[in-house]
């Protein structure tokens, strides 16, 4: 059994401004990775540049990840500074930017890397990480995992190295005006984290604490996501929900709902989290050890699977496909041997699209 996060965490408002300090020392140039616009408005790229200016830290800014980020533009990214001398990476924004980040700080550490590399090759590392998450979902901020959408095999990819970020810095404040949907679909994500985590094979007593204090915090907020008004108590919830989720899946990975989840957000434009909750009611349904379900039903105060179905789909809504995809989609995660492996006992194809039929309006 082992449990080991390297991150170094840093919670609370001003986090980033109480530490710039600690942030001077990994080095004279950073290179800032975010996405199109959010980091724009919800102030933590103009808090991290006059930390820079503050510290005299050269920067430059790489702009263009898009949501579920491609390997095309992690390469982009690292060609743009190649001749830089880039001595960390500061990523902002969610887990788009971040997990992006952690691909860019493997190539500009190994020039040669090739995109087979980053899919094979689990000796790379990267340049320095400094993270610092606007959505309260993914939990990449302490996660070594990267997921890129790779257009080889129409599919979301984990990438190979493990590359956990060196600090980051949770502030609430970057998450007050987050959309209701973003608010909903990140949560859920965590939700899927939080659950899956504890029904993997490889879940343990170290994980499960990450767990059961996340799931309570979570279920702390249910009534500030069903209605308009969360309130930033509840945000700061969700953002250490969120951070104990990443760093559960860091020790157990994830598993079903996770990826029968990716096709509906490759092919559907469906957000990752959302694409992913839809699946847990069928999950819990089925899941052979039916204690370890109540545990989490129980955590989350809600009295049963049927509540909890409702409950769901009152959050996510309804995803729907043409039934002829089941069989594709199924076929796909059939063959992805993390998550089945990850999974405590044999599950087959039928199952699966029987969970892919109770899950969508097909
Ligand atoms: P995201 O794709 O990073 O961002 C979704 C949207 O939210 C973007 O339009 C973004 O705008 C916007 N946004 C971000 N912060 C905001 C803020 N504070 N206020 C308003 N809008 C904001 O979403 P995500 O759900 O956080 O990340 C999903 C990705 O993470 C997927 O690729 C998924 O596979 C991956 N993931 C990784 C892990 C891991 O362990 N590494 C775990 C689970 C999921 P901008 O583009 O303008 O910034
Ligand atoms: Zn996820």
């Amino acid at each position: 059994m082992s449990f080991y996060i390297p991150t170094n965490i840093f919670f609370g408002e001003d986090c980033l401004k109480l530490h710039s300090d600690y942030i001077k020392t990994f080095g004279n140039k950073a290179l800032i990775v975010t996405g199109r616009h959010s980091s724009k408005k919800n102030g933590s790229l103009n808090d991290i540049l006059s930390i820079l200016q503050s510290i005299n830290v050269k920067s430059i800014i790489y702009d263009k990840i898009e949501e579920n980020p491609s390997v095309g533009t992690v390469f982009d990214a690292a060609t743009m500074v190649k001749e830089e001398n880039i001595d960390y990476i500061i990523a902002i924004g969610g887990g788009s930017p971040l997990d992006a980040a952690k691909a860019i700080g493997i190539i500009i550490k190994h020039p040669k890397c090739t995109y087979q590399d980053l899919f094979e090759n689990k000796e790379l590392t990267s340049i320095p990480i400094i993270a610092i998450p606007t959505t309260a979902g993914t939990g990449s901020e302490v996660t070594p995992y990267a997921v890129l959408t790779d257009h080889k095999i129409c599919n979301k990819r984990t990438i190979a190295p493990k590359i956990f970020p060196k600090v980051t810095f949770l502030d609430v404040r970057y998450f007050i005006n987050i959309p209701k949907d973003i608010t909903i679909s990140t949560a859920l994500d965590t939700l899927s984290h939080l659950i899956e985590s504890f029904l993997c094979e490889t879940s343990n007593p170290f994980s499960e604490c990450f767990v059961e204090q996340g799931l309570r915090l979570w279920s702390e907020c249910k009534k500030g996501l069903v209605s308009d008004n969360i309130t930033k108590k509840e945000r700061e919830k969700l953002l250490m929900a969120s951070t104990f989720g990443g760093m559960t899946i860091t020790e157990t990975g994830t598993s079903l709902p996770h990826g029968m989840g990716y096709p509906l957000t490759y092919y559907h434009g469906i957000a990752h989290g959302k694409a992913t909750a839809v699946f847990l009611p069928s999950f819990l349904k089925h899941y052979k050890n039916q204690e370890k379900v109540e545990f989490i039903l129980k955590t989350l105060n809600i009295n049963d699977v049927d509540n909890f179905e409702k409950f769901i789909k009152e959050l996510a809504g309804s995803v729907s496909i043409k039934k002829d995809l089941i069989e594709k989609y199924s076929q796909k995660i059939y063959e992805n041997k993390k998550k089945l492996r990850n999974h405590p006992y044999d599950i087959s194809k039928e199952e699966i699209i029987i969970m892919y039929e109770e899950s969508l309006n097909i």
